[in-house]
């Protein structure tokens, strides 16, 4: 079982973004994506939780298939880690009617039921992937990157446009192979506008993306975090479309 010492988000590979999550603890539900954790065991839900938050995904945490299937009504996520053995009803039967409604979120099966007929019972009602308990959260990050570029259409791990490369793993941001420093938001957005090229992303998409729930933002906060990326990043990197969003040139 994880333990809260296991925890290891991308906090310890990046001294710079240990630093700005310990001097701003809220930035810990800073997000570049939103993430349902289904799981009804309090401490394997807790270390994961802790786990996904520090690598920066805004995390919801239900405990039985109704709640899930509540929180999947109401919210878009972009991953789903869907225990197996939930109290009432099981997750393989949540998995089947997400799958049946033609829900196409990546799910990620964590479960402690290890036989190769369960793999093959998740896999086949729909799972993207499978992670036996107890397990390393570093691997659990790995595959839900792994996860969420394939959802995103990419098969390689660093994201490129033009003179831009942004690494998921590690939040770093190079421009021309020179590394610039960001804030954990302003890599969230630049995330957001990345993972949709040639797409104009609405303000209130992006503040889903940055912003946690129940975080008060405020009515400028994008174009703030906009104007310091291009300030940082050159005035041409983002472009406003007017009345519409944003889209990254
Ligand atoms: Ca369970």
């Amino acid at each position: 079982m994880p333990t809260g010492s296991k925890i290891r988000g991308p906090a310890s590979r990046n001294p710079r973004l240990a630093a700005e999550l310990s001097l701003r603890p809220d930035l810990y539900r800073c997000l570049a994506m939103r993430v349902l954790v289904v799981e009804d065991d309090p401490m394997i839900g807790e270390a994961v939780v802790a786990g996904l938050a520090a690598d920066g995904y805004a995390v919801d945490w239900v405990r039985d298939a109704s709640s899930a299937e509540l929180s999947m009504g109401t919210h878009s996520y972009s991953l789903v880690l869907l225990d197996i053995g939930l109290p009432a009803r099981d997750g393989i039967e949540v998995l089947k009617t997400m799958r049946a409604r033609k829900e196409d979120v990546p799910v990620l099966i964590i479960t402690a039921r290890d036989t190769v007929a369960d793999r093959i019972a998740g896999l086949d009602a729909g799972a993207d992937d499978y992670l036996v308990k107890p397990f390393d959260l570093d691997e659990l990050s790995a595959r839900a990157r792994a996860l969420l570029r394939r959802a995103a259409g990419r098969a390689e791990p660093l994201i490129q446009r033009g003179a831009l490369t942004l690494n998921p793993a590690t939040h770093e941001v190079r421009l021309h192979g020179g590394s610039i420093e960001v804030s954990a938001r302003e890599f969230a957005l630049l995330l957001a506008l990345a993972e949709r090229p040639g797409s104009v992303v609405s303000r209130s998409q992006l503040e889903e993306k940055v912003y946690g729930w129940n975080e008060a933002v405020g009515s400028n906060a994008i174009e703030v975090h906009v104007h310091n990326l291009r300030r940082k990043l050159g005035e041409s990197i983002i472009r406003n479309v007017r009345g519409l969003g944003y889209t990254l040139e």
